[in-house]
């Protein structure tokens, strides 16, 4: 079994997707192992989104991951990692393929309704970052 971090991000919490978001992620086989509704600060958001520090549209998204809470979710499946990312969409909703979570819910390149980690190492970190001490069994 494997884990992966997402996040239902602001956008989609303040259009009231947040539960057929979950209901999407059941169906498609995830279970969830860890669930908390977060207000990111601003230096959480920075933090946890240092890769892009010097990218042109990361104030912006500092700025959109600040405005409004979030849901940290743990999702728990056999592929988890790549197989969320394929549920997600790709980045820019406008673009992501028809029946995704991100075509469904999201808007445009930046309010993108959800988070999905890229890699095992990535997982575990941003795991670590919304729940410190939960156990993967
Ligand atoms: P993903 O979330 O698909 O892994 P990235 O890691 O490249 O995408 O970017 C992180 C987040 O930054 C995206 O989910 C989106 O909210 C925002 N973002 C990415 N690219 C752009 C862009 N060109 N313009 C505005 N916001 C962007
Ligand atoms: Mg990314």
């Amino acid at each position: 079994m494997e884990y992966t971090l997402c996040i239902i991000k602001p956008d989609a919490i303040s259009k009231g997707f947040t539960g057929k978001i979950i209901d999407e992620c059941l169906k498609a086989g995830f279970t969830i192992h860890g669930i908390r509704k977060v207000g990111l600060t601003r230096d959480q958001a920075r933090s946890f989104y240092k890769v892009h520090e010097h990218k042109p549209f990361f104030e912006p998204l500092i700025a959109f991951m600040t405005s409004g809470p979030s849901v940290a979710l743990v999702l728990k499946k056999e592929n988890a990692i790549e197989d969320f990312r394929a549920l997600m969409g790709e980045t820019d909703a406008r673009k992501a393929q028809k029946g995704t979570l991100r075509q469904k819910y999201g808007e445009d390149n930046r309010k993108n309704a959800v988070h999905g980690s890229d890699s095992p190492e990535n997982a575990k970190k941003e795991i670590a970052f919304f729940f410190a001490n939960i156990d993967l069994i």
